[in-house]
């Protein structure tokens, strides 16, 4: 689909826990999720203004036997569902099952998508040609900021607040 003439994709990538969500321990149930404030207004932002926009995670939870992956797709599920009201959507999400020392076999290995790796954010850009020149990455971690320049793109710190305001001042827009 891409060629020459194709203008790149943008896209903002979103850290979950911390900083879509309230972090709450390896969160895999719907009934222990809160946004963060304008969280869902920020997402609905970044699509009017034609950004795409991912959340990746790291959900060593899996890897540690403390739920099954499906728990990571329903709360994503669930996520959208709750952005449709919104008027926002996220156009993916790339996350990491894995961890070096689990407890689930399948899971257990030193993996290449692992934040602050940048096989998640790699795996995206290549699948939605994706500028990264004009791409950022939010998250509430260093290790997200490791990411980000493993990734080659900007990392932006998000810790408190509003998640709108944020994203509004990492583009210059406030
Ligand atoms: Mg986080
Ligand atoms: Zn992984």
């Amino acid at each position: 689909m891409a060629n020459k003439t194709e203008t790149a994709a943008k896209a903002v990538f979103f850290d979950r826990d911390g900083t879509l969500n309230v972090d709450v321990h390896y969160l895999h149930r719907v009934e222990d999720f809160a946004w963060m404030p304008d969280a869902k207004e920020a997402v609905r932002y970044l699509n009017d203004r034609g950004y795409l926009v991912f959340v990746i995670t790291n959900q060593s939870g899996v890897a540690r036997g403390y739920f099954p992956e499906q728990d990571v797709l329903t709360v994503y599920e669930w996520m959208q569902n709750d952005l449709k009201k919104s008027g926002a959507h996220f156009d993916g999400m790339y996350y990491c099952p894995h961890h070096p020392h689990g407890s689930v076999p399948e899971y257990t290995k030193d993996c290449d998508c692992r934040k602050p790796k940048p096989g998640l954010i790699n795996a995206a850009c290549e699948k939605y040609h994706i500028d990264k020149r004009q791409s950022l990455l939010f998250g509430d971690k260093v290790s997200d900021m490791e990411c980000a320049e493993n990734a080659h793109i900007r990392g932006v710190r998000y810790q408190s607040g509003s998640l709108l305001a944020c994203v509004k001042h990492a583009l210059g827009d406030d």
